[in-house]
């Protein structure tokens, strides 16, 4: 029988599991604070635990680790780009960025994605599988572990597309918030959607205290279409009207990311069109300059990006051009598990 993957049960269900072995529930909190406090992943340590149930946990319950492939540190600015290998030898990227406010990590919720926008590297090998609740917290135990502080703030904007993996993603986010547990407020968090409509709502309902991102980068239905073949399915309007609805719902304000790409969606008309669509929309505006994808040929500047700001600021939308870190590392998601994935197979990368 395969061991249960205690770092993704909820508090009520490893009660339930502690109970089922004949203990005491409180028992479930200390090993959930041992986990998500003390962030101790080995049974053997938990010492307040009696030996006779860490033997019981051991052999019904396993713990996996994330397995670092490889560790680039930025020359340029303080980011630090990780290649972790899962337990099945698939891959998954994390990025540690510095920000003026303090240090922030963004996580990969899927072994690849299905979504198949044309720009993004993620795309490119394809999709593999969903990332379990405890493979994304992993992601950001071992980070912070690394850097040696906790993170000031978490995005959900690494490899895959997290509404595609809405179960897992909410219990995760639910055990990076639990009060008895890692205890950071979703106001630290981010979550970045290509648009799944259905889920925006969904997620709405929740009315969790997260910033909705979502990646617009064109306010043309033609032209979405050609770049994020989702909106093929969840075309603009009814993107906006579910983003209006969760505004409506939470109270929160959304960012709409926008990767400046010449010749596609940076043009006077698309700042126009842009302006018309939000206008009185409670949002911001993150102008992305385009990560160069090795196969692909789409590009911009700074510059790009920033006079498209202008013309927004022009119409009476606020924009900011996000700062681009790690440019030396490609720090663009996606880009090194392709790379890792065509050296290996994927899923073959096990010692
Ligand atoms: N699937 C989610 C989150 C992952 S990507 C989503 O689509 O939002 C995080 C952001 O980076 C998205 O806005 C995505 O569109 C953008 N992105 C992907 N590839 C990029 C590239 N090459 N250059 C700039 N932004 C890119």
């Amino acid at each position: 029988m395969d061991k249960t993957d205690i770092l993704s049960l909820s508090l009520e269900e490893l009660q339930d599991a502690v109970t089922a072995l004949g203990e005491k529930k409180f028992r479930a909190k200390q090993i959930f604070q041992w986990l998500h406090i003390k962030r101790v992943f080995d049974f053997d340590k938990m010492t307040d635990i009696s030996v006779q149930l860490r033997s019981a946990l051991k052999e019904n319950f396993c713990i996996n680790g994330l397995f670092v492939q490889k560790r680039l540190e930025s020359n340029i600015d303080n980011t630090v780009k990780y290649l972790y290998r899962l337990s099945d030898g698939n891959y998954v990227e994390t990025v540690l960025m510095e920000y003026s406010y303090g240090r922030s990590i963004c996580i990969s919720t899927q072994v690849g994605c299905k979504m198949g926008c044309r720009f993004c590297a993620s795309a490119i090998a394809g999709y593999v599988r969903d990332l379990t609740p405890s493979e994304m917290l992993m992601q950001i135990y071992q980070t912070e572990a690394d850097a040696g502080e906790r993170a000031a703030g978490i995005v959900l904007m690494g490899i895959g597309e997290p509404l595609d993996n809405f179960d897992n993603v909410m219990r995760f986010l639910e055990l990076l918030s639990h009060k008895d547990g890692n205890n950071l407020s979703l106001r630290h968090v981010s979550l970045s959607t290509c648009g799944l409509v259905p889920r925006i709502y969904a997620l709405a309902d929740m009315e969790l205290q997260l910033t909705l991102c979502i990646s617009l980068h064109s306010p043309d239905n033609e032209r979405r279409s050609e770049i994020m073949p989702v909106n093929r399915t969840y075309n603009i309007d009814r993107l906006i009207e579910a983003c209006r609805y969760y505004i409506d719902k939470t109270g929160r304000r959304i960012t709409f990311e926008y990767a400046v790409i010449d010749g596609v969606n940076s043009s006077p008309e698309d700042a126009g069109k842009l302006a018309d669509l939000l206008r009185g929309i409670n949002c911001h505006v993150n102008l992305i300059p385009v990560n160069k994808v090795k196969e692909r040929d789409f590009r911009t500047t700074r510059n790009g990006a920033a006079a498209f700001a202008a013309m927004l600021g022009k119409r009476g939308i606020n924009a900011t051009v996000r700062r681009t870190l790690g440019s030396d590392i490609e720090a663009a998601c996606g880009q090194l598990r392709r790379d890792a994935a065509k050296n290996d197979t994927i899923g073959g990368g096990k010692d």
